[in-house]
């Protein structure tokens, strides 16, 4: 994909997740069915790391077991204990391929990308569901497991309302080692972005910005736009007027709408363009207002407009 910047994958566990059909989990590993062609796939924590390597990440992720938002303690226990372990054989193959790659010894079939920006860094998962006692112990465990240089939360933004993403995320964040980035997994709405950063998460993924344009929404800052909407049939104005993507500073919101309405291809691009960008100036924007110690006033100004009522 000729991306030459730092590129963060996944291992496959959310994905594996996320199947509808057959999938089993055991104790080493995930045997699963692809959604595309019905054929059988196996990830375990060493291959999903490998295939991490292979891509050239710079940040790999260790396989995870998540489990649904609603899981009860059993559930979320048995994920959590799988998951940890799992992170120990990540951790190993790890750094044996870092060895190898040290002694340039690594075999060719490890060398597919062409922007193999090494040394990779490994990130844990930290799991347990909505049980605050598990999040707790997983936190701990993990910290015991080694010394690592990012830490990722996952298993939230699965189903399970958002007040309880925000309560698990505020009993955290007292206890997350303060000098490694913390990252928020699966979780990309302008609102949950803003609520996740007050409560001290540094990063982010998500297909929000380009599910939702895909769908016809564009972010504003007075809040998510349809551009299929026909107020917009005949407006002349940017999508959004502080905006300086590509979209807003080239074409109209009544041309946009006629893409959707025409079912013209170039919509679905032009709006997820700006939706990144909406995003990356928001984290810019917060990245500004912690600066200046000003972040929570800033939210609240934030959050007055992006959620006032009314078409904007
Ligand atoms: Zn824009």
């Amino acid at each position: 994909m000729a991306w030459d910047r730092p590129l963060l994958t996944d291992s496959g566990g959310f994905q594996v997740f996320s199947l509808e059909g057959f999938r089993r989990v055991d104790d080493d590993g995930v045997e699963f069915q692809s959604h595309v062609d019905g054929g059988r796939g196996v990830l375990t924590p060493e291959r999903a790391t490998e295939i991490q390597w292979t891509l050239g990440a710079d940040v790999a992720m260790a396989f995870d077991h998540v489990v649904p938002g609603g899981a009860d303690q059993a559930i979320a226990r048995d994920a959590l204990e799988r998951t940890l372990k799992w992170l120990e054989r990540c951790a190993r193959r790890h750094a044996e391929l870092m060895e190898r790659w040290k002694d340039g010894k690594m075999e060719r079939s490890f060398q597919l990308s062409n922007f193999p920006s090494f040394p990779q860094t490994l990130w844990p998962i930290l799991q347990g569901g909505t049980h605050q006692a598990l999040r707790e112990e997983g936190l701990r465990r993990i910290l015991e497991l080694g010394s690592w240089t990012g830490l990722a939360i996952g298993g939230l933004s699965v189903g399970e309302p958002k007040a309880t993403m925000y309560q698990v995320l505020e009993a955290l964040e007292p206890r997350l080692p303060a000098p490694i980035p913390r990252y928020l997994m699966g979780v990309g709405f302008p609102e949950d972005l803003v609520a996740a950063v007050e409560r001290g998460v540094d990063l982010f993924d998500c297909v929000a910005p380009t599910r939702n344009g895909r769908n016809g929404t564009a972010f504003t800052p007075d809040g998510p736009v349809n551009i299929r909407n026909a107020a917009f049939r005949t407006d002349g104005r940017p999508l959004d007027a502080s905006c300086d993507c590509e979209t807003c500073t080239t074409h109209s919101r009544g041309y946009l709408r006629h893409l959707f309405a025409a079912e013209e291809l170039l919509g679905l691009r032009l709006l997820s363009l700006h939706n990144v960008r909406y995003l990356i100036r928001l984290a810019e924007e917060m990245r500004a207002a912690i600066r200046r110690g000003g972040l929570a006033a800033w939210a609240g100004d934030w959050r007055r407009r992006y959620t006032q009522p009314g078409i904007p």
